[in-house]
């Protein structure tokens, strides 16, 4: 068979410890044997990092503004014990926080969803996919403690010094204070990804807010949306037969408990925060979350959602066998190829990345799969594989499919 050919490179974002060496096995065995992978390669490991004083970082942001679709594996982002154990000169920012600067994204998060691994709520059938706003509100927010009786206004004072302010409250006892603000600029921007990511993947979008209490805050973000989605949106949502749904946050959460699935759900800051952790534990592994960062520019950057399972690492490093997870990695290589195969009108390239993930699915399906999984199967005899193995079985149902 003659390998994939690809006109244009993507950009490749490599990163540290168990996912780093899951990254090479994956290419090894499940990619570069079928396509010649053409690659801007970046070297996003921490100590590469480190030495490029994280310049590497940004050039492989600015790599994906000239490309549009990057794949990128996960990063350690440090802390003080990394500090130590990489001997670094800084406390370089997480590398997932400044690409998301660079592009003005917003990150959707989706479940992969096999048979045998049941989301606890029985009626969720198709993947819930959870849309973050990730600028601003109570995680920008300024806080005091209020020791007495008191006045608290909010005070906005004008570029040329007018003042217009708004009790908060006239305090008789202690309590507390906080002021919170977003942006309009950046609303748009995750209204904007929001809508086309719906477009793109042929999903309804839901949003939900509390704007029934919060008539000027929360308020803006439903007029923000509904002004892009009505000039910018609905004509195509209407040709494509999804639809934009806009409700109160706690209607939201009793209709997604009932609902079967199949949308995207773009949320607040807080909102993401809470409902992406309640929505991936529900659907039963972090090793089965995918993630792609959706610019409104059009860039587009995917990944695992989980971390570099560290504690895997270290076991390798000792020798032992380990049984980690690759399916999220591989659906991030999957999901870049298949936009560059969109975005280059490469079919063979779309038709490879929809191959790769079936035989994903159908391994796992057949029982073989990693130790994560084997202890949430309802399949009563699942045969555990260890990293390698894993993808060399994903390998032998690809081929008989290829
Ligand atoms: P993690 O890598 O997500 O792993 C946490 C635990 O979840 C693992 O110890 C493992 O549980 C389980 N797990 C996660 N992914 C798995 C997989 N693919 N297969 C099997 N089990 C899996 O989080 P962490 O260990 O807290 O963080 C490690 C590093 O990742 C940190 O330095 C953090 O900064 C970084 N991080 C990066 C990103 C990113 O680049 N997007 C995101 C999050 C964290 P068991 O140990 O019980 O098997
Ligand atoms: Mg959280």
């Amino acid at each position: 068979m003659d390998k994939i050919k690809m006109s244009t490179p993507l950009v490749e974002m490599d990163g540290d410890e168990m996912t780093r060496i899951l990254w090479q096995m994956i290419k090894d065995e499940l990619l570069t044997p079928f396509i010649d992978l053409n690659t801007e390669y970046y070297d996003l490991g921490l100590e590469h990092r480190n030495e490029t004083n994280d310049q590497v970082t940004v050039d492989s942001a600015e790599a994906t503004k000239k490309y549009g679709v990057a794949v990128k594996c996960a990063t350690i982002t440090p802390n003080a014990a990394r500090m130590t154990e990489y001997n670094l000169k800084e406390m370089w920012k997480s590398p997932n926080g400044t690409i998301r600067a660079m592009l003005d994204g917003t990150v959707f998060r989706a479940p992969i969803i096999v048979k045998g691994i049941e989301p606890c709520v029985k009626n969720w059938k198709k993947p819930i996919t959870i849309a973050r706003h990730a600028y601003g509100d109570v995680y920008k927010a300024s806080e005091m403690k209020i020791p007495g009786p008191g006045k608290c206004e909010l005070v906005y004072t004008a570029e040329d010094g007018t003042e217009t302010r708004e009790l908060i409250h006239n305090f008789t006892g202690a309590g507390v204070i906080q002021g919170q603000h977003n942006l309009c600029d950046s609303i748009e921007s995750f209204a904007r990804s929001c809508f086309t990511y719906a477009l793109d993947t042929n999903q309804d979008l839901w949003f939900a807010t509390k704007d029934t209490i919060s008539k000027k805050y929360d308020h803006t973000f439903k007029d923000i949306f509904q002004e892009i989605y009505e000039k910018e949106f609905e004509e195509k949502f209407k040709a494509a037969g999804i639809t934009y749904f806009y409700t109160l946050i706690d209607d939201a959460v009793a209709r997604v408990m009932k609902a079967e699935g199949g949308f995207i759900w773009a949320c607040k800051n807080y909102d993401g925060d809470v409902m992406s952790d309640m929505v991936s534990s529900a659907f039963g592994s972090l090793a089965m979350m995918t993630s792609v960062l959706v610019s409104p520019h059009g860039y587009y950057e995917y990944e695992a959602a989980h971390g570099t399972v560290q504690r895997h690492y270290y076991k390798h490093l000792k020798g032992e066998e380990t049984s980690t997870n690759s399916v999220a990695t591989i659906f991030a290589w999957t999901g870049a190829l298949r936009k560059r195969g969109e975005l280059d009108h490469n079919q063979a390239l779309c038709d490879f990345a929809d191959k790769l993930e079936a035989a994903c699915i159908k391994t796992i399906e057949d029982g073989k799969m990693t130790k994560d999984l084997a202890l949430i199967t309802t399949n009563p005899s699942p045969t555990v594989l260890n990293s390698e193995n894993f993808i060399k079985a994903i390998r032998e149902t690809l081929e008989q499919s290829l």
